[in-house]
């Protein structure tokens, strides 16, 4: 399992006991994380820093341990913070900087300089926090006593979003064919997000693809063919169509084991040796875990990877979708998102239905793919977008409801949202950023998440929500 390593600072000024006395704490306090994360990342504890060489092998080990995705640090004492610089230097895992104390209130009856000496993180971690900024380094802060809620949540957040980065520091993403013809947004600088966020993105010809789908045997076709039937409602007499998504699935979870990859791409322009677009394959898919862009958008295929890796083991649906059309009711517009098929099954409300239906794109056969309506409930519409200097994430608040009415002629899954302060101000905010039709939506995460991991990669970032404004728009425009 992954695990965040406790590193805690002092120095040697206050003698033996006081050292001691901090090493036990720093042990009682990685121990009540260790327990408050169960099932998500382990806390251990390494050597109290009391000087540069302890630091130094502190931040090499981190660096060095695979299962190590981030580093949480604290000041009992005043630690000086030159002892930190050759250490923090050479850290390679995402920082945070804990602001508490091992006593929650003052002894007001008993406090002495000793007392003080040893509970100094006020005054430590000042320090600490100068040379973090002084050197650029970035990191979060969580500041408050440890064993609140409030904080134990905010660093059960920092796990996540550095659980996150240590998976996508190691993601492979296979692209079959190229982008879509003439797209711009789903286009990207691919040096520069391995660079920057670790992605290995590769090109495979379909052939690569197709020749992994002609050896899939009748038996292999019949095993997922009977999962489905376990999941899905198999509502179509064009059993033929599905067993054909069937076959794709099991071509693609075999490429994807042997290349080690963690997202994929297709594009309708490219399915030569294909029958039909692939629907539930890639569905069912996503619900695996497995990023996916459609039309070649490799970025939102990656960031979906990513962001369903950190919403693991927290309630809520996360993945890939595409904006597609409104309804303007004056005071209640809503959205309606969905694909041309591949909408993840992680967004479904009720029991998904097996449907094959005309795609009236690409010239393919018909299709089949899973067709439900959306969950509800509050969310977030993230996006990654390259600006040509710079890479930038969006991240707007949403409200995913419930669709006012059925819509029995519409063959592809969807949900349904609201924008944030409201219709005129989100959606302009999201033009005005840039913002691709290409995005996650999730409502397991949070923009508190989304913003950590821009920080963390140090990506531009823009928010909208309720505190965005109509002041707020030009500033977008400005950047
Ligand atoms: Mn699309």
């Amino acid at each position: 399992m992954s695990k965040l390593y406790f590193i805690v600072g002092s120095q040697d000024l206050y003698g033996e006991e006081c050292l001691k006395t901090v090493a036990d704490d720093a042990r009682q306090m990685a121990e009540f994380f260790d327990v408050k994360l169960k099932g998500n990342v382990h806390v251990e504890l390494l050597p109290t820093v009391e000087n540069s060489e302890i630091c130094i092998a502190n931040c090499r080990k981190a660096n060095n341990d695979d299962d190590c995705v981030g580093v949480i640090t604290w000041m009992h004492t005043f630690s000086p913070a030159k002892m930190w610089i050759k250490g923090l230097s050479q850290l390679r895992k995402p920082l945070l900087h804990l602001h508490t104390q091992f006593n929650e209130k003052l002894p007001y009856d008993s406090i002495d300089m000793d007392f003080m000496n040893l509970n100094q993180a006020a005054h430590g971690d000042r320090e600490y926090g100068f040379i973090l900024a002084r050197m650029n380094i970035p990191h979060e802060v969580v500041a408050g006593y440890y064993k609140h809620d409030d904080v134990v949540k905010k660093v059960a957040a920092f796990a996540d979003v550095a659980r996150a980065i240590a998976y996508s520091n190691q993601l492979k993403v296979a692209t079959f064919g190229n982008n879509m013809r003439e797209v711009a947004v789903t286009d990207g600088d691919r040096v520069e997000t391995q660079i920057r966020y670790g992605w290995e993105t590769n090109y495979y010809a379909l052939g690569d693809l197709v020749a992994y789908i002609n050896a899939v045997t009748d038996a292999e076709i019949d095993g997922m063919m009977a999962l489905y039937r376990e999941k899905y409602t198999m509502n179509t007499d064009n059993i033929e169509a599905v067993r054909e998504q069937a076959k794709y699935e099991a071509a693609l979870e075999k490429f994807i084991s042997d290349k080690g990859v963690g997202a994929f791409t297709d594009t309708f322009q490219d399915l030569h040796g294909m029958k039909q677009l692939p629907g539930i394959a890639i569905q069912d898919l996503m619900g695996k875990g497995i990023g996916f862009g459609p039309e070649g958008d490799y970025k939102i295929s990656a960031l979906s990877a990513v962001l369903m890796e950190m919403s693991k083991g927290r309630e809520g649906a996360t993945g890939f979708i595409e904006d597609y059309t409104y309804d303007l009711t004056a005071g209640s517009e809503l959205e309606l998102a969905s694909h041309m098929l591949e909408v993840p099954v992680a967004f479904a409300a009720n029991k998904p239905a097996i449907e094959v239906h005309p795609l009236g794109i690409g010239g393919k056969d018909d299709p089949a793919r899973l067709v439900f309506d959306g969950v509800t409930g509050d969310g977030i519409q993230v996006t990654l977008v390259d600006m040509g200097d710079r890479f930038r994430i969006i991240c707007a608040d949403i409200e995913l409801v419930k669709q006012p009415a059925p819509m029995p002629k519409l063959p592809v899954a969807r949900i349904m949202y609201r924008h944030k302060p409201d219709f005129a101000i989100g959606t302009a905010a999201w033009c005005y950023a840039g913002g691709a039709h290409h995005s996650v939506v999730s409502t397991a995460l949070t923009r508190s998440d989304i913003a950590m991991f821009a920080r963390l990669t140090k990506t531009e970032l823009i928010t909208i929500g309720d505190d965005t404004t109509e002041a707020d728009l030009q500033k977008f425009f400005m950047k």
